[in-house]
């Protein structure tokens, strides 16, 4: 079997994973982040990515991808610009490069985990194919065709930044109001919690301090009848599901898979916006895009960054 090292480099943890062309994993190597500095992170990244090499199931690696967030220039692997870093023209793959005589390969983080997802994952098989990574903010990526598609720079599948909330939307980290990220990710819910807070005096939802407030909470609170709660998930669910309607009038996937933190909420969260995507569903037959819980969980993005460094690149060379 041949293997990659797969690193899937997020903004508080990088992973680099053992993987092989079968999409197993057969090591892990994780690292905290606390300093988000570009040679900070680099060293983390180094150090995941010896620790893979040096693990004798790692014998033979032939490459090594890394999926990294923000928006990233194919050829040369630099991150032209990731707020969640705050890095404008981080060389990146250039860096590495000098490290190691392996290939390296850089791609977004969502867009990898959409190739992991549909190679490997739920929507192995599917022809059009859409993954949302829900979490802090949201990723995504898109299968047209059988293929992944990627822009004219990189930067198809940013779905979390088309603008569902324009004039009454949460200020969102790309600078726009109410960007579909800022309305539907986890940190769209503690929002949509704190925004109706106001009707709620005596919420148990508001006995902590308000930083302690997770999206996890509010859900839980949800799920279990809390007024407060439900109130929030009810805002944050009619985010989603105009988000996904319109997914689905751009891209028309047989498949949208929900993937990230927040879709540990699994099937709660399907039943919450399922009849509101059908109704505003209008150009396509009602129904005919599944929305479904992704299967990889967190291992989709080093899953698929190894993928892409097995074919040479986010689409095969
Ligand atoms: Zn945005």
């Amino acid at each position: 079997m041949r293997k990659a090292i797969g690193v899937d480099l997020g903004g508080s943890h990088v992973t680099a994973g053992i993987v092989g062309d079968d999409g197993s994993i057969l090591g892990q190597y994780e690292q905290d982040i606390e300093d988000r500095s570009f040679d900070a992170v680099l060293g983390a990244v180094k150090n995941v990515v010896d620790g893979a090499l040096k693990d004798g199931k790692a014998k033979d690696a032939v490459a090594i991808g890394i999926g990294a967030p923000g928006n990233i220039e194919p050829r040369s692997g630099a991150v032209l610009y990731s707020p969640n870093f705050l890095w404008t023209d981080a060389p990146l793959g250039d860096r590495l490069r000098k490290e190691y005589s392996l290939p390296i390969f850089v791609a977004n983080d969502a867009r990898c985990a959409t190739l992991g997802e549909h190679t490997f994952g739920i929507g192995a098989g599917t022809q059009n194919f859409v993954l949302l990574t829900i979490g802090t903010g949201i990723g995504g990526g898109i299968v047209s065709g059988g293929k992944l598609l990627i822009g004219n720079r990189a930067g198809a599948g940013e779905i979390g930044h088309h603008q569902i909330r324009p004039t009454d939307g949460f200020i969102c980290g790309c600078g726009k109001r109410g960007c579909f990220e800022a309305q539907a990710s986890g940190t769209g819910l503690i929002r949509h919690a704190f925004a109706v807070a106001p009707s709620f005096p005596r919420s148990k939802l508001l006995d902590r301090e308000r930083d302690k407030l997770g999206s996890k909470m509010i859900r839980r609170a949800a799920q279990v009848g809390d007024a407060h709660g439900l109130a929030a998930w009810k805002n944050f669910a009619s985010d989603l599901a105009l988000g996904l309607a319109n997914i689905i009038a751009f891209v028309n996937p047989e498949m949208i898979a929900l993937g990230g933190g927040v879709s540990t909420a699994g099937e709660f969260m399907l039943e919450s916006v399922r009849d509101r995507v059908d109704e505003l569903t209008t150009m396509v037959p009602r129904g005919s895009t599944q929305i479904v819980v992704a299967k990889l969980g967190n291992d989709a993005g080093q899953v698929g960054a190894a993928t892409m460094a097995f074919q040479g690149g986010l689409t095969p060379s």
